[in-house]
């Protein structure tokens, strides 16, 4: 099992509730729906550590996980969730940056995307300003349990190209949360990443 040991700490609304940086930390970000929450029960192999729910966009906080006693996993709040204001989402997106940009302890950014969907522009521009900014991130392309096997090698190929197109050179992983192996490719680069 590659995750020990996973405690759910804390729901900061801003970068300023967030815990000391006493710890290196790995977020997951992407829209609302992808599966973040999902993927983190299946990381860390608990069934409800993050509430995974059928209506999006509700989680507008960063929720903080110690994992091992040694890092911490944050779930940032879904983007591009259209139920909420577009005052409120700016505000969201500026809350967002401020944390990515000034979080001292964060290691590395995951963007997960949902695989049966081309990257959206706001998943386009969001990995733009990563790279832009020169905040270290990798792909996950969740839910292949939902396509098949010939489809999911030709997702992660537009993907990829995607990339290449914006001169990025991230890695891209596909899972499913449904499949919790599927993961261990992800966490051990996720690990790897962070001893260095
Ligand atoms: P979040 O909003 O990104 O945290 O997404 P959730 O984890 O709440 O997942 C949204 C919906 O997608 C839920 O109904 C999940 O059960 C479903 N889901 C998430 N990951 C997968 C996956 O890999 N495969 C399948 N089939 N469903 C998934």
């Amino acid at each position: 099992k590659p995750v020990k040991k996973a405690e759910y700490l804390l729901s900061a609304p801003d970068l300023d509730h967030c815990p000391a940086g006493d710890k290196p930390e790995i977020c997951f970000a992407g829209r609302s729906n992808v599966g973040k929450s999902s993927l983190i029960n299946a990381l860390t192999r608990r069934k409800r550590l993050a509430h995974t729910s059928n209506s999006p966009g509700k989680t507008r906080n960063l929720n903080y996980y110690v994992i091992d006693d040694s890092w911490y996993l944050v779930d940032l709040p879904g983007y591009g969730y259209a139920k909420i204001s577009k005052k409120e989402q700016a505000r969201w997106g500026r809350e967002m940056k401020r944390y990515l940009l000034e979080r001292k302890t964060l290691e590395l950014v995951v963007v997960i995307v949902d695989i049966r969907h081309k990257p959206s522009v706001l998943d386009e521009e969001f990995m733009f300003w990563l790279a832009e900014n020169g905040i270290p991130f990798c792909i996950i392309l969740n839910k292949t349990d939902k396509i098949s096997k010939t489809r999911v090698l030709q997702q992660k190929a537009a993907v990829s190209a995607l990339l290449e197109n914006m001169n990025i050179e991230v890695p891209v992983f596909t899972v499913s949360a449904q499949t919790p192996e599927t993961i261990d490719d992800f966490f051990a680069f996720a690990m790897d990443f962070m001893q260095d």
